[in-house]
This record gives structure tokens, C-alpha cells and sequence, in this order.
């Protein structure tokens, strides 16, 4: 079976960051891209507090640069998903979906994190006919239409303001009576006369014949105010947070309860010597792009330095 010095799992910021330090290094990792080549980044749009682009940078355009930066220092990038992890002893084994497998003396994981769902039966029913968790992916096919954005954070501010861009009408669905997200996205929202914010409202199901047509919602659910609701869309948006995508690991590595890796500190190391974490599936707190760049770095300085005193 092929032997790699240094395999990296996944190519958002941390993942090529790891990357090019350690092809700089002399190692010659191998990255596996995984399910979406780029990572997070590459469904937003303008990335305007990324150090060094004043002017900000299209998230599609950084990481392509990212990758090109990558394969100049060494860097070999494949593109299958990693399926399975076997890291009970050194050399590790990773299965992936072609049904190859390669063993790697270390691993980085830099996996990343995917969109929430609600958990509605309709969700999976509509998914791809008007159910999305990405606007800047699919907001171009509701262009005069009607759409609604689920979440009070910085992404369903972001995604909201994105898409009343496009459509006629954003309605925000909003299961508190406040918005959490920073204050600048929140004026940006409420100064946008296409979008409706939807204060304590939940969606407990969606309607249509051909994809979705509208929502059911419930206003103040459970109190005396209690009222049921439907509004009439084109289109169903998630921007409710995150799930680090740790699965394939946690039969080995130490996670929280709700599945980010845990690290030593501020350091990559995990609980398994030679496995290393970078990126959002470790960050519960931050979830930037530099800050999983920085952890990228990090992770590849430790496996060089693994790397030397396990040789
Ligand atoms: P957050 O965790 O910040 O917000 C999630 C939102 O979804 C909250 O309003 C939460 O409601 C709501 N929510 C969660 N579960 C449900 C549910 N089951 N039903 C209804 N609503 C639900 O996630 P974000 O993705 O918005 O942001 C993640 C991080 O990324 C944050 O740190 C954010 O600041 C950052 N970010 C920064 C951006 C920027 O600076 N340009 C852009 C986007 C994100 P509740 O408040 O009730 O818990």
C-alpha cells in the first residue's frame, strides 16, 4: 500500500495552508480535497477581512490562488472523500470512496465543518427543489422571486442581504426575538425594504406540488400568543450554524458533545500522536478563514517536527 509522509484532509483555508507549509518543508503531503474542493469559502462571495486584500477577495478566486500556492511547493492533490480511518496504529489507513487506500505516517485533518438542517421531513423532501443551505450557491435561480432565510447569525444576516439582491422579496425567520449577529450585518438587514424579519417564528413544515411553493410557520410557539402561519415562497434557505465534520475520526480522536476535535491549547496535536486538527472542525470558537489558515500552519510544523523525532 502506498506510504505518504504527511496526508492532509481537506482543502478550504486550513487544509492548503497545511499544504504549502509543508511542502515548503520538504515533506510532500498529499491532499485529499474532499466533498466540496475549497471548502466554505468557495459559497460565499466577497471576503473582505481576509489580511492583505483591501479591496477584498472573490472566496472562489482565494481559493483557487490557495491551491495554486499549494502546488507550487509539492503539494499532490487528489480528489477523493476520505470514508474511513483506521488510526489505532502508525503507519494510519484511510479508506476512501473509490475503495482506494493509503497508509500515512501522519494526518492532518482539516475537514471543516457543513451546514445545518432543521431536522424537518420536508427538508430532505425539497432538498434541491427549493430547499438550500447556501444562497450564494443557488440565490441566482430565485431572481424575482420570493425566498426565505432560516437563522438570526452573521450567516443568515449575510445570506439574507445577499439574496434580496436577487429576489423580490427575503423573509428572516427568526426563533428568538433578536438577531445575534454582529451589529453591521443587523443594519444591513433592517435597512433592506425587501427584507421581513420574522421574530420568534419556527418552520415546522413546507408546502408544493412542484418543489417548494410555501411554509408553515408557528409564531411564539407554545404561549398563549401561539399562531399558526404560512407564507407563500420560492425558496427555503438554512443559515443555522454548523457541524464540524469529525465523524470519520472520532472512533480515535477526542471531541466535544457537539463533535469539534479537541487540541492540546492553542496547539494542532490531538490525543492521537501524529494526528494533528486545523481548521473549523477543531474551532468551535472563531471559524474564520485566517484563523484556519493559522491552524494549517501550525499543524504543519508539527508534523515536521513529528515527523523528525519519529524517523
Ligand atoms: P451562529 O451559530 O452564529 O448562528 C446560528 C443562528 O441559527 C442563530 O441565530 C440560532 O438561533 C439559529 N438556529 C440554530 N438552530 C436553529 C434551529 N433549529 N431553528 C431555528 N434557528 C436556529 O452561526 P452562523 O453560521 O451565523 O455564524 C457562525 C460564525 O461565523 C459566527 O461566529 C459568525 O460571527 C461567523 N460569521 C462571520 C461572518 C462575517 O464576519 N462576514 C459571516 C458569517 C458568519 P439562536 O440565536 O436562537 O441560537
Amino acid at each position: 500500500m502506498e506510504l505518504i509522509d504527511c496526508l492532509i484532509l481537506g482543502s478550504g483555508p486550513a487544509g492548503y495552508t497545511a499544504g504549502i507549509y509543508a511542502g515548503r518543508a520538504g515533506i510532500a503531503p498529499v491532499l485529499y480535497e474532499g466533498i466540496q474542493p475549497g471548502g466554505q469559502l468557495t459559497t460565499t462571495t466577497e471576503i473582505e477581512n481576509f489580511p492583505g486584500y483591501p479591496e477584498g477577495v472573490d472566496g472562489n478566486q482565494m481559493m483557487d490562488d490557495l491551491r495554486q500556492q499549494c502546488v507550487r511547493f509539492g503539494t499532490e492533490i487528489r480528489s477523493a472523500i476520505a470514508v474511513k480511518t483506521d488510526l489505532s496504529q502508525r503507519p494510519f489507513t484511510i479508506t476512501f470512496d473509490d475503495d482506494s487506500q493509503v497508509q500515512c505516517k501522519t494526518l492532518i485533518v482539516a475537514t471543516g465543518a457543513s451546514a445545518k438542517y432543521l431536522g424537518l421531513a420536508d427538508e430532505e423532501k425539497y432538498r434541491g427543489q427549493g430547499v438550500s443551505a447556501c444562497a450564494t450557491c443557488d440565490g441566482f435561480f430565485y431572481r424575482k422571486k420570493t425566498v426565505a432565510v432560516v437563522g438570526g447569525g452573521d450567516t443568515a444576516c449575510e445570506e439574507a442581504t445577499y439574496l434580496a439582491g436577487l429576489a423580490q422579496k427575503v423573509y428572516l425567520i427568526v426563533r428568538k426575538d433578536y438577531l445575534r449577529a454582529s451589529q453591521a450585518m443587523q443594519d444591513r438587514v433592517f435597512a433592506n425594504p425587501k427584507i421581513e424579519v420574522l421574530f420568534n417564528t419556527n418552520t415546522v413544515g413546507l408546502f408544493g406540488e412542484n418543489g417548494v411553493e410555501g411554509a408553515h410557520l408557528v409564531y411564539k410557539k407554545g404561549t398563549d400568543e401561539e399562531k399558526q402561519l404560512d407564507i407563500q415562497i420560492d425558496g427555503f434557505f438554512l443559515a443555522i450554524g454548523h457541524k464540524p465534520n469529525s465523524d470519520i475520526v472520532k472512533p480515535w480522536v477526542n471531541t466535544d458533545e457537539v463533535g469539534y476535535i479537541i487540541t492540546e491549547g492553542a496547539t494542532p496535536v490531538t490525543n492521537v500522536p501524529g494526528v494533528f486538527a486545523a481548521g473549523d472542525v477543531a474551532d468551535p470558537l472563531y471559524r474564520q478563514a485566517i484563523t484556519a489558515a493559522a491552524s494549517g500552519c501550525k499543524a504543519a510544523i508539527e508534523v515536521k517536527k513529528f515527523l523528525e523525532e519519529n524517523e
